[in-house]
């Protein structure tokens, strides 16, 4: 059986048994599924372990590949003003969803009491969490490492990706026979990493289940219930974003067909959703696009590090769609210049998004400051949609990372390169 055909049915199996557990209260089933989910957590720290090794020497042995730094300029131009449109493109489908459904007027106020009343607390301590985030301009100024092994060790990607690129640029220019033992180790390193991922993935779909499984059993489904309105619009958001976006931009950018596209690549978004953060995600995002879609290296190893950092169309877009509808609870209707500011706020805002679990939440409530007038707390309007949060999570994430993996191809074409996928469509021709 394919690895991706086990962790599909891990993760069935996972929401039905906690669904089960949820739903029929089975209290000792919930125990159960919360008494494996730290095997769940141990698998996620076991790839999050080979993110930072992996991203470095793949990086270092792409840059130094190029041949030509002013190829690595172009690369960055054309992915960076990609990753932009794209979310760009995300943030306006959420709005124009939450224009439409309105989802914030069909809301009961004693639901909206009691959601207040329940998540208040929680809400203002994300806001506080919040305040303690970085600028923007600190952000861009800490994409600089004062001391690059500390950025390693923190695991800190945009520094991470700035000094390995600056090393890798470096290591190109050196004659040979500096160039060739430095080359050779990375590229082993490279290589070791990608063995540790076929390893580590062997585990997987006993770690979808065990973290599925706990998940779904603990979620309030009243909760579902109350925000169903609010919920839908995200996910059909969501859906209109990964079946008409990426297969157009596939179609007309990437030359490729959409559908064996998102066959090779299923496992990322699969990983994603079950992980809810694209850094842990990202070896698998590497190694389907290498061996799945057959990207180079010296194209996925800048694009995806990159875009698990910065690209966060399914984040954007859900921030457009919560925006409007705290907006819609707490103050009604909200201007159409407000919401120009809200396609701007939230791009930005889903760029300084990490790449683990809940981080779009507390970036939420930047855009949210800018959004509300002043006065209205956005501890309340945090509190308004936390119960749902995680679900939605999940959701964005696989988004998230499907992006990632259509910008890699449409950059990889753009270069001329010839993608595994062509094969089979000139097998099928034939
Ligand atoms: N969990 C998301 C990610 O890792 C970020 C978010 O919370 O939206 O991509």
């Amino acid at each position: 059986m394919q690895l991706y055909t086990k962790i599909a049915i891990a993760l069935i199996l996972g929401v039905v048994a906690g669904l089960a557990a949820n739903i029929l209260g089975l209290g000792w089933l919930t125990s159960a599924l919360t008494a494996i989910e730290p095997a769940g957590s141990a698998w996620i720290r076991l790839i999050t372990m080979v993110v930072v090794p992996l991203v470095v020497a793949s990086l270092i042995v792409g840059t130094a590949s190029l041949g030509d730094v002013t190829k690595l300029g172009r690369i960055g131009g054309k992915t960076i003003a990609y990753y932009l449109a794209t979310t760009a493109i995300a943030v306006s489908i959420g709005l124009l969803l939450s224009n439409l459904v309105s989802p914030g007027s069909h809301m009961d106020p004693a639901v909206l009491e009691s959601l207040r009343a329940t998540y208040l607390a929680e809400g203002a301590s994300r806001v506080e969490i919040a305040q303690r985030a970085p600028s923007l301009i600190e952000v861009l100024l800490e994409m600089i490492p004062r001391n690059p092994v500390q950025a390693m060790a923190s695991g800190q990607m945009l520094p991470i990706i700035f000094f390995t690129i600056f090393f890798g640029a470096a290591i190109s220019v050196l004659p040979e026979g500096r160039k060739g033992p430095l080359l050779g180790f990375f590229h082993g390193v490279n290589d070791a990493a990608m063995v540790m991922i076929h390893w580590i993935m062997k585990l997987a779909p006993y770690a979808v289940f065990a973290l599925i499984g706990a998940v779904v059993a603990r979620f309030g489904m009243d909760m579902l219930r109350s925000l169903l309105v609010y919920s839908l619009t995200v996910l059909a958001g969501l859906a209109l974003h990964v079946f008409v976006t990426y297969p157009a931009a596939l179609r007309f950018l990437g030359r490729v067909s959409p559908l064996p596209f998102f066959r090779r690549i299923r496992a990322a978004p699969l990983i994603a959703f079950s992980t809810s953060s694209s850094n842990a995600t990202l070896p698998v995002t590497m190694e389907v696009a290498e061996e799945g879609v057959g990207i180079s290296p010296e194209v996925s190893s800048f694009v995806l590090p990159l875009g698990a950092t910065i690209n966060m169309d399914g984040t954007a877009l859900y921030q457009a769609v919560a925006t409007m509808f705290i907006a819609q609870v707490l103050v009604g209707d909200i201007s159409f210049a407000a919401q120009l500011g809200i396609v701007l706020t939230a791009t930005l805002a889903s760029i300084g998004a990490a790449g683990v679990p809940s981080a779009g939440i507390i970036i939420l409530i930047v855009v949210l400051q800018q959004a509300l007038p002043p006065g209205v707390d956005p501890a309340v309007g945090i509190a308004l949609i936390l119960g749902v949060d995680r679900i939605l999570d999940m959701c964005r994430t696989a988004v998230n990372v499907t992006g990632d993996l259509t910008a890699a191809t449409v950059i990889a074409r753009s270069e001329g390169e010839l993608l595994a996928l062509d094969g089979e469509a000139a097998a099928k021709a034939a």
